[in-house]
């Protein structure tokens, strides 16, 4: 189940329910020469609404820009301040804590966003703990490659090259979800640099076609399913007692 593919009787008949709700979080930030730009809000979009179809959970749209300012001497890239990232979380919570979700659980596409992610949370509880009031609601971030197996899964489908930003697996995640997206482009060298960066133009200085320690060109639609597969099913498993949610009941939803 979709929020913003719901009614609002649905979501208050869901809440009556179940008071957890997944919230996709990502980055609109270059993936190299072939990964899309959306490619760390759309893994974690792509395996949360296959799981919802099959677990019967709510899902939130996707916060979709996040921490990127290392990106931005590449087009397309977009970036939050880590402070107005920090705010417009809190709005979100605030609004469906309103509502009376419980359970918000942020399923994380983007390493960059873990920090600041933290801060928010933190922000938030402050507020409660400043005031002498218990907080109502949980909050809890999960990184959909940390999920179950799915960092084992993508070590054995790409022994070499996986690297650390436009990596085979996200981009097969991306291409199971849009399988009219596969790209080419020419890559040298095969495996791109690793290493530290700090600003944007110290990123495209040493990171020039955007790729961090990855070789890409291995992704596929299959892989993709088969991470989704591992994903999702982890997914479910994490979420339902985090909900409260019944193991079969109501899973057409
Ligand atoms: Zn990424």
């Amino acid at each position: 189940m979709l929020l913003h593919q719901s009614t609002w009787p649905e979501v208050e008949t869901y809440l009556g329910r179940c008071q957890g709700i997944v919230v996709p979080i990502g980055s609109t930030e270059q993936h190299g020469p072939t990964g899309l730009v959306g490619t760390d809000a759309l893994c974690p979009e792509i395996i949360a609404h296959e799981a919802a179809a099959e677990a019967g959970f709510l899902v939130a749209p996707t916060f979709n820009v996040g921490m990127a300012q290392h990106h931005l001497a590449f087009p397309g890239s977009i970036t939050l301040r880590p402070s107005t990232m920090i705010a417009a979380l809190n709005d979100w919570i605030t609004s469906l804590a309103g509502h009376g979700f419980k359970q918000i659980y942020f399923f994380n596409g983007h390493g960059g966003n873990i920090t600041t992610l933290n801060a928010a949370f933190a922000e938030y509880y402050a507020g409660w703990s400043m005031r002498g009031e218990p907080c109502p609601v949980v909050l809890k971030q999960r990184n959909w490659w940390e999920l179950g197996s799915v960092m084992d899964t993508c070590r054995k489908l790409f022994p070499a090259g996986e690297g650390s930003h436009a990596t085979a697996s996200e981009i097969s995640v991306t291409l199971h979800g849009y399988p009219q997206s596969v790209k080419s482009a020419a890559m040298s060298p095969r495996i791109a640099p690793d290493g530290t960066f700090t600003d944007a133009a110290d990123f495209r200085r040493n990171f020039p076609d955007g790729r961090c320690g990855s070789d890409p060109a291995q992704a596929s639609v299959e892989a993709g399913k088969t991470i989704v597969d591992v994903a999702k099913a982890a997914l479910i498993t994490e979420v339902r007692p985090f909900f409260d949610l019944p193991a079969k009941a109501e899973a057409a939803e």
